[in-house]
């Protein structure tokens, strides 16, 4: 299989959520990416990233051109990896999205894999507009975790932590 991986945000241009710590949703976004693609090509699979957080790669700032290059490159399905953040510092857990109305199988698989080999909060699958999950393959929006939740921020800087979820996440794209 063909894998798109999509860095959520980038640094330096768009950092994305902030813990209170100062990790930035695109430092842990780009290095979970880079484990799940060292999983994948583990099990077989090829496999690509939408951008590299290269501080030229100017397309990065804009979503669809990341589905663009997933299309252009014969993507078989397209995977973006994101962490949430709210204003309370208690919010926890993992949710997904698919394109409200298109395919779920991924989301399904993808969500399914995490929940039943990590012990993390279930915020549940639900679907939205986001322009990374409208590319003509089936599509997962993934928010690992809550990076304004302090306890929450340091696991996900923890690369221990970040395998685990590289390697259910990549269980669940293969199924
Ligand atoms: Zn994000």
């Amino acid at each position: 299989m063909r894998i798109a991986i999509d860095p959520g945000h980038w640094s330096p241009g768009e950092p994305g959520a902030v813990g209170h710590g100062g990790t930035t949703e695109a430092a842990i976004t780009m290095a979970v990416s880079k484990l799940i693609e060292q999983k994948l090509v583990d099990l077989g699979h090829i496999v690509t990233l939408t951008h590299f957080g290269e501080p030229d790669d100017y397309d990065a700032n804009d979503l669809w051109p990341r589905v663009q290059r997933a299309i252009e490159w014969g993507a078989d399905c397209f995977v973006s990896i994101h962490c949430n953040g709210a204003d309370s510092m208690q919010a926890h857990g993992f949710e997904t999205f698919c394109l409200r109305g298109g395919d779920d199988s991924l989301q399904n698989r993808v969500h399914d894999s995490v929940i039943a080999s990590m012990s993390i909060t279930d915020r549940g699958k639900k679907q939205a507009g986001f322009a990374v999950l409208k590319g003509p393959f089936p599509s997962v929006l993934i928010e690992l975790d809550f990076i304004t939740n302090p306890v929450v921020e340091g696991q996900l800087i923890d690369p221990a932590y970040q395998q685990q979820f590289a390697d259910a996440i990549a269980a669940g794209i293969v199924g």
